[in-house]
């Protein structure tokens, strides 16, 4: 495995963006205003709007990827570097590959898939291919967040927590 085949199924930016939000369609995208299930997606500014309040969020609200200025891909390959090998690497090596000048973004991004995973690895350590799940995809805010009212419109989502859902019952695996 190496990065040069990861490339065929996504090739650049956008077909990174239209697998993200695949999976967030399919995870089932939650208003994070009004607790709303139905959106209407709008292309021309990549954001998903709220039937019932109108809120709106962009495709990396509420992800793993919140408040991320990273590109897409950067998530994807990393991702698929962390699944489809046991070895670990560093976020220098990542940073290195990737090219990219800012070594604390490229950190932080390692360290959030990480912890994402963290519960996870034994289900991906067999996958030869990309497998990216509702589950990864999937965060929610806090409890004590979901109980203040949110304002409408930019910066409400500020302070809500990127939580990647992880089952719990992976105890039973030591
Ligand atoms: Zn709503």
């Amino acid at each position: 495995m190496n990065l040069l085949n990861f490339t065929t199924p996504f090739p650049d930016e956008q077909s990174c963006k239209l697998k993200w939000k695949e999976m967030r369609d399919k995870a089932g995208v939650v208003c994070p205003h009004c607790g709303g299930t139905a959106h209407y997606w709008k292309s021309d500014k990549e954001c998903y709007e709220c039937k019932k309040c109108k809120y709106r969020q962009s495709l990396r609200c509420n992800t793993i990827m919140h408040m991320s200025k990273l590109p897409f891909r950067y998530w994807f390959v990393a991702f698929r570097l962390l699944t489809s090998t046991k070895k670990s690497f560093s976020a220098k090596e990542l940073q290195r590959q990737l090219g990219h000048k800012n070594y604390d973004a490229i950190w932080a991004l390692l360290h959030k898939l990480r912890m994402a995973m963290g519960t996870r690895d034994a289900r991906y350590t067999l996958s030869g291919v990309l497998e990216l799940d509702e589950g990864f995809f999937s965060t929610e805010t806090q409890e004590e967040e979901k109980q203040q009212p949110l304002k409408r419109g930019r910066g409400s989502q500020k302070k809500s927590k990127v939580l990647v859902m992880a089952e719990r019952r992976n105890a039973a695996r030591k």
